[in-house]
């Protein structure tokens, strides 16, 4: 499956803003954001005024490269999420955190979203008890995701290393069984306020 290889640091840098794809590292202080708080490059404390144009292509790209989602995959959520009733923007949202590489990366059972893909992949989850090894796959409300008998080991190391913020109200983690219930699909309110869903709508609306 095709995904993007280069630098992340650098992304989060031209963005302005931290993006979490480093795991523990985002948390500390050797994030690239908080020791060089300017664009990546030659010319990065530079930056020039952008566009309308950059700053709706600057959003849509920052949503993607947080989800770790490719350009296709993007714009085929995004049709998705305009086909559905209700508010696009939230829709779209709602459908990139309930992705299951992104309920996990809110657990504490991954180092985040990368992380989360990699084990996912290698198997060591369950979705109502039986094994799912796609990253993308949605998770629904009343879902259960558990962890397989053979990686309770594994996670349980994870989940002792890892320092995450309490997970979010529309997921319940259970920390000793290594259980999440998607309890419901969040809230707008409930999401990243830094996002503006209203440019990318506007992106793909021109
Ligand atoms: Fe972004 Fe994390 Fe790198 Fe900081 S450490 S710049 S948050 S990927």
């Amino acid at each position: 499956m095709a995904r993007y290889t280069g630098p992340v640091c650098k992304l989060c840098r031209n963005k302005g803003q931290k993006l979490f794809l480093k795991g523990e590292r985002c948390y500390s202080n050797k994030c690239a954001v908080e020791k060089r708080p300017y664009g990546s490059g030659q010319h990065g404390k530079a930056r020039k005024k952008l566009s309308e144009y950059a700053i709706h292509l600057h959003e849509k790209q920052k949503v993607r490269h947080t989800y770790l989602v490719l350009e296709k995959q993007f714009s085929r959520y995004f049709a998705e999420a305009a086909r559905k009733k209700g508010v696009t923007g939230t829709i779209l949202l709602q459908m990139l955190e309930s992705r299951l590489d992104s309920v996990l990366a809110r657990t504490g059972f991954t180092q985040g979203r990368k992380h989360s893909r990699q084990l996912i992949r290698h198997k060591h989850f369950t979705v109502n008890g039986r094994t799912v090894n796609i990253p993308s796959y949605r998770v629904k409300p009343g879902d259960e995701i558990g962890v397989k008998e053979k990686s309770v080991s594994l996670i349980k190391g994870i989940t002792e290393q890892v320092s995450v913020a309490a997970p979010p109200a529309w997921l319940t983690v259970d920390q000793d069984k290594l259980t999440v219930k998607l309890v419901s699909l969040p809230e707008r309110e409930q999401l990243d306020p830094n996002v503006k869903e209203q440019l990318i709508i506007e992106y793909y609306s021109k």
